[in-house]
């Protein structure tokens, strides 16, 4: 048994917990290491029991002279206890914890920390921590500073503690430093065996600060090393399939002839950028990232019209059937008058015989083959798992990959997590585009905003999304309730008028009737799930109302409001929220000034922390255990850091060894 040992393999203890530290990311010993403390219980004054002042948060140590259950009147249980030590006694109470008495015993040496109050004119220690004193131990849950830890049901910070405790003791030896002296003294850095004792079991604040912060350099340290790693694997023994332009350049320029718009000069720096890489000796791995509305699904096109040109297939990956078949028309519509083939795979079904192939996950099936495979576009691609991304790119002979993502990264951060990739960002929305005005509306003006709804529709033929609040990921059961009654709901509010209901759950037939319905005027309103959140484009579609809107990270919102303001209409994005947090109000409040994703994406850091921002609907993105995002600082240090020793790497066995561990199977470019 050694640190890699999987819990459901370390014995049977842990057995049962399996399930549970899972949700917790402890899926080996060594999860348990760097499950870190979010704080720390000072218990670390010990005081005589004659010495105990009321209001005082302490640790006493003495002897257990009593304890027992007993009943209130309400048939509630209290468990009593006496401890003594040579200055005194203390009376100790729990609350419905009747196993309590086959715990601690009569004659136990005990520790317990907690607050000692008045009670009924007598000193009391209300709900302690406690543990038995077993001689020649350490205690581990009183008496010192105390981790706490992210819990999960069944999973106690105690129980934790005590794991932790274990495995660094029985493990300790196989904790070897990896960075040579240099890295830890220019970083002022602690060691590594002492930084994971000193995490947990702090024998100062200032000791547990020192040693998060060796742990969090790590952390970010080895995902730069790692990005760095894969950029030099990738193309280093792939040949790709050099695409020809000078040949196609007129009918390059015919496609452009006929696109009802021009490009904006972002997406020409982008397509530039694209076809150098398509007509280059390595295949491209090259993310797109731009809003929402930036115009990012015809810069793909050109890609893909380009292999076709050269004889290649393209396939074009998206999250939801909804968003596959828009992509469908859009494409169909810009390249069939070029002859292309576009075909579209969203079940089980083969397709066969299509220059360019659109679908969802489906295109995964094994049943979906090509004979020439040259590009694959995945959009969305935070939504889909690295596997997803490794399968498709094996359905050709090293294709191109162009990935696609309206993620509103700081630059920074984007640099970090796909340092492997090679960047275009369209920072420049089209021409004409007007400000969508947003507006955070009292609980009180409600039936205001319903009638001015009404009102909008009739007089400009303006057509509305209501978003029901986000519940859970995924959509679920509750979900699907939740729009339908507000559908119900809102079909007598708006009596005039016609609606219709879009969720996850529907047939991919009724989706799609209900959404070229929508596209088609024919109905007014659209009660959604946040499903429509990805990508759906409806250009005459002007007025948004979110529902629970605080439920949604600033990002998110940023995503949906983007579903309006991509014609010419004014466009409006109305707000509501049942809270009445000052901080939510802040953060909604945002929005009605913040047009840029990225700055609400910053924004949303700093307010709530990374969680919300890359937890919820982001799935794929790298989510960190101990540092965050938005340290800036630290990111751009450790970059370097990994930078300079990388071209080195053979010199630090340990540290290439650590590597490997950390970067799994993952560290083929394929
Ligand atoms: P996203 O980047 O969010 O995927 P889309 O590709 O869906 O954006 O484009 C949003 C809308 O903008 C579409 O209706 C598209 O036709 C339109 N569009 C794209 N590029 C331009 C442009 N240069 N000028 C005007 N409209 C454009
Ligand atoms: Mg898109």
């Amino acid at each position: 048994m050694d640190l890699k040992t999987p819990i459901k393999e370390a014995g049977s203890i842990y057995k049962k917990y399996a399930g549970r530290l899972e949700k917790l990311g402890i899926n080996n010993l060594e999860d348990f290491l760097y499950h870190v403390p979010f704080r720390y219980e000072d218990f670390s004054i010990i005081s005589k029991i004659g010495e105990a002042q009321a209001g005082e948060t302490v640790t006493i140590q003495g002897t257990v002279i009593e304890i027992k259950n007993e009943y209130t009147k309400r048939w509630k249980r209290l468990q009593k206890a006496k401890v003594a030590d040579e200055t005194g006694t203390l009376d100790i109470i729990w609350f419905n914890q009747p196993y309590l008495i086959n715990v601690i015993r009569k004659g136990d040496k005990i520790s317990l920390s907690g607050k000692v109050d008045w009670y009924l004119h007598k000193l009391l220690m209300q709900t302690p921590e406690f543990e038995i004193i077993t001689n020649g131990q350490n205690t581990i849950h009183t008496g010192r500073l105390i981790p706490v830890y992210p819990e999960t049901r069944g999973v106690s910070s105690k129980w934790l503690r005590r794991q932790i405790y274990k495995t660094i003791k029985e493990d300790k030896q196989n904790l070897i430093e990896y960075f040579p002296d240099s890295i830890i003294e220019n970083n002022d850095l602690m060691g590594l065996r002492d930084s994971i004792e000193q995490v947990h079991f702090p024998k100062t604040i200032s000791d547990a600060r020192k040693a998060k912060h060796r742990l969090t350099f790590d952390e970010l340290f080895f995902l730069n090393l790692s990005s760095i790693q894969r950029r030099s694997l990738w193309g280093k023994n792939l040949k790709s399939n050099p695409f020809s332009i000078a040949k196609f350049k007129k009918n390059i320029e015919e496609f452009w002839a006929k696109l009802p718009f021009t490009l904006t000069s972002a997406q020409q720096k982008a397509v530039r950028e694209i076809f150098a890489d398509l007509a280059g000796k390595k295949p491209m791995n090259r993310l797109l990232e731009g809003d929402v509305g930036s115009g990012k699904t015809v810069v793909s096109a050109i890609a893909m019209y380009l292999a076709h040109l050269n004889g290649f297939q393209s396939v074009l990956m998206a999250p939801t059937e909804i968003l596959a078949h828009q992509h469908f028309n859009t494409i169909s519509n810009l390249l069939s008058p070029f002859e292309v083939k576009v075909g579209l795979a969203t079940g089980s079904k083969k397709t066969k015989g299509n220059h360019i192939l659109i679908g969802t996950h489906a295109v995964l099936s094994k049943n979906i083959q090509f004979d020439k495979l040259g590009l694959v576009v995945i959009d969305e691609q935070q939504r889909f798992g690295v596997e997803q991304r490794g399968i498709i790119k094996q359905k050709g002979k090293n294709p191109h990959l162009l990935t696609m993502t309206a993620t509103p990264i700081p630059r920074t951060v984007a640099l970090t997590i796909y340092g492997d990739l090679d960047l275009s960002y369209l920072d420049e929305m089209p021409k004409g585009r007007k400000i969508i005005k947003t507006w955070l509306v009292p609980k009180e003006k409600r039936n205001s905003a319903y009638r001015w709804i009404e009102d909008q529709i009739r007089k400009t033929d303006a057509q509305v999304f209501v978003i029901c609040p986000f519940i859970e990921e995924s959509e679920n059961m509750q979900t699907v309730k939740a729009a339908t009654n507000e559908f119900q709901n809102l079909k007598k509010i708006f009596d005039g008028n016609k609606l219709g209901l879009l969720h996850g759950k529907l047939k991919s037939k009724e989706k799609n009737d209900v959404l070229s319905r929508f596209k088609e005027g024919e109905t007014d309103i659209l009660v959604a799930t946040p499903v429509v959140e990805v990508g759906i484009d409806i250009p005459n579609a002007s007025i948004i109302l979110i529902e629970a809107a605080d439920r949604f990270g600033l990002a998110q919102l940023h995503q949906l409001r983007g579903r309006v303001g991509r014609g010419d209409k004014q466009s409006y994005c109305l707000l509501f929220t049942e809270s009445k947090g000052e901080l939510t109000r802040q953060r909604l409040k945002a929005l009605e000034t913040i047009r840029s994703g990225a700055e609400l994406a910053e924004l949303d850091l700093k307010l709530r922390g990374p969680g919300d921002l890359y937890g919820t609907m982001q799935h794929g993105l790298q989510t960190l255990k101990i540092a965050s995002f938005s340290d800036f600082e630290l990111i751009e240090k450790t970059k370097k850091e990994a930078e300079a020793i990388f071209p080195k790497l053979k010199d630090y066995p340990r540290l290439q060894e650590k590597l490997k561990s950390i970067a799994g199977g993952n560290i083929s470019p394929d």
